[in-house]
């Protein structure tokens, strides 16, 4: 039986994660009606200042790919790039719970704990700690893969992404998905780089092939109660 979920909060440590890991299926869900808030814990790209770049302020980016995918309610914090390893988790813990308390969702998306990123380690705990049963009212956890981040998993040390959980997309909200990316300038790279438009399609391809259908996400399902 198909679940759609009735309001989704989508938890992300940075802009772009949320278009890289669900876009699709993010314009698939308010597509058909499901309102969408959107929490990113961090407002630039400050992980470039180390390599030498010009750090931007990512805000209007999220809040323009935000609006293609549909997604009505957005939040973001004002943490920096990579650094979310200088907050105590607590503190990430209880902005999460927040947000859970105000928009109230049914079902949360996060990146995945197998990430070599710390940030989105760190944001994915977050979320299933927000999402914990019991008062919050959350009745599915779902994790997805952000490429590159997901892609040196391994090096993590931490098992790598399993996932258990293939949601179908059409060409159209795999456009938007791209579309949404594009808002993130710099941050989308030429192929075959895992974060080029190319390389997002052939992973859409991919997660779709391996369920016999032509496009799809894949996520690791942490908890679902029907
Ligand atoms: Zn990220």
């Amino acid at each position: 039986m198909d679940r759609m979920p009735g309001k989704l909060l989508i938890v992300v440590a940075h802009g772009d994660d949320e278009t890289l890991g669900a876009g699709a299926t993010t314009a698939k869900l308010t597509e058909a009606g499901v309102q969408v808030s959107l929490l990113v814990l961090t407002n630039d790209d400050g992980s470039r200042a180390a390599m030498g770049q010009r750090v931007t302020n990512r805000v209007s980016a999220i809040e323009r790919a935000a609006k293609i995918l549909g997604i009505e309610r957005v939040g973001i914090r004002e943490f920096g790039d990579n650094r979310l390893d200088a907050e105590s988790q607590l503190e990430l813990n209880r902005i999460v719970e927040r947000e859970v308390r105000d928009f109230r969702p049914d079902t949360i998306f996060t990146t995945s704990m197998s990430d070599l990123s710390m940030d989105h380690q760190l944001v994915s705990r977050a979320a299933r700690i927000a999402g914990r049963p019991g008062r919050s009212g959350v009745r599915e956890i779902r994790c997805f893969e952000t490429r590159s981040a997901t892609d040196c998993g391994e090096a993590s040390g931490l098992p790598t992404f399993a996932p258990n959980c293939w949601e179908v997309v059409s060409a159209s909200h795999l456009e938007r998905k791209i579309e949404a990316l594009r808002e993130y300038g710099q941050e989308v790279e030429n192929w075959p780089s895992p974060r080029s438009e190319r390389g997002v399609r052939a992973l859409a391809e991919y997660r779709g092939s391996q369920i016999t259908e032509e496009f799809a996400e894949a996520f690791e399902l942490l908890r679902t109660v029907r």
